[in-house]
């Protein structure tokens, strides 16, 4: 029998299939659902000695404390860095929904920093990530507009503290299990330029760099937007697990293009937050379940209706 979620799952495929083009918005629910998450096991195992110091809760609280030594700050952060932006992804969730746009004409709006589409081969062209990425470093008192790749750093900093990174990525724990909670100082990033130093390339406040790439990118979302919105074309604007952190990025621009385009569908998949104006409801699919689940509904029902033809 088919159940209320399968008939919505199967309306967004239908949307999906008769659609001109898709904007794909996605937040920090897309790469919970690959498997990043911030609590339970990964905590425990590579947090563990920081959480029993501080009694950090999540990964992400963490984040914020304000360690008494850079050693100590960049600890914590090469370990956050490493396991969420440089290991590898948990599960195929961003390679579903690439299976689902490739060959079509798609762009993604990301406020992820982990990188991941870029990861599981979404095209560069195609991809606007708003807030930064966690591979790259910046000045902390941006003397310039540039940003430079951390791997090589963040890798010596994980190492320095007795952690294995194997060849693809993946961090483990020496065999005693003990690991520093500090790196050494000659390991703390400094600007190249200016000596000061260094910091991730997110957008936190108003020192966040914008390069050349992050304006490059904007200037393809924009274009993209510009060329796919007008004279009524069929879009979809498929948003992925996008709370209400910063919903004018994300959420409100979907539902304002939405609202101006009576051909546009907005599709929601959100755990918990699958939300939409009232007025906006015959043109929405919305589901509130797990974005992988929903995924892996869409890549088979998108099988079907062509089995169907
Ligand atoms: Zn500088």
């Amino acid at each position: 029998m088919e159940t209320a979620m399968d008939q919505k799952i199967e309306a967004l495929a239908e949307a999906l299939a008769e659609c001109d083009s898709v904007v794909i918005g996605a937040g920090a629910g897309m790469s919970t659902a690959a498997g990043l998450t911030y609590t339970g096991q990964r905590l425990r195992r590579y947090f563990g000695d920081f959480v029993r110091a501080y009694g950090f809760g999540d990964m992400y609280s963490g984040g914020f404390y304000p360690f008494s030594t850079p050693e100590q700050h960049w600890a914590y952060w090469s370990r956050y860095i490493w396991i969420n932006r440089y290991a590898p992804i948990p599960n195929d969730a961003y390679e579903l929904l690439l299976k689902l746009v490739e060959g079509r004409d798609y762009f993604v709006l990301t406020t992820n920093v982990d990188h991941c589409f870029q990861r599981a081969g979404f095209s560069k062209k195609r991809l606007f990530y708003t807030q930064g990425d966690y591979g790259l470093f910046q000045c902390s008192d941006p003397c310039c507009n540039e940003t430079w790749d951390n791997c090589e750093t963040v890798k010596a900093m994980v190492e320095a503290q007795g952690f294995i990174a194997q060849p693809d990525g993946t961090l483990d724990l020496p065999e005693d299990g003990h690991v520093l909670m500090e790196v050494p100082g000659q390991l703390v990033p400094t600007c190249p330029h200016c000596g000061r130093p260094a910091t991730m390339n997110l957008r936190a406040d108003a020192t966040f760099v914008e390069d050349e790439g992050w304006h490059e990118a904007s200037a393809c979302y924009g274009n993209f937007l510009r060329t796919r919105t007008e004279n009524g074309q069929k879009v979809l604007f498929l948003e992925l697990g996008v709370g209400y952190n910063t919903p004018i990025i994300i959420k409100y621009p979907f539902w304002q293009m939405t609202a101006r385009n009576g051909n546009a569908v907005y599709g929601c998949v959100n755990r918990g937050e699958a939300y939409v104006p009232r007025e906006l409801a015959p043109q929405s699919v919305c589901i509130d379940s797990d974005i992988r689940e929903v995924l892996l509904g869409l890549t088979g029902a998108t099988v079907r209706e062509g089995e169907r033809l």
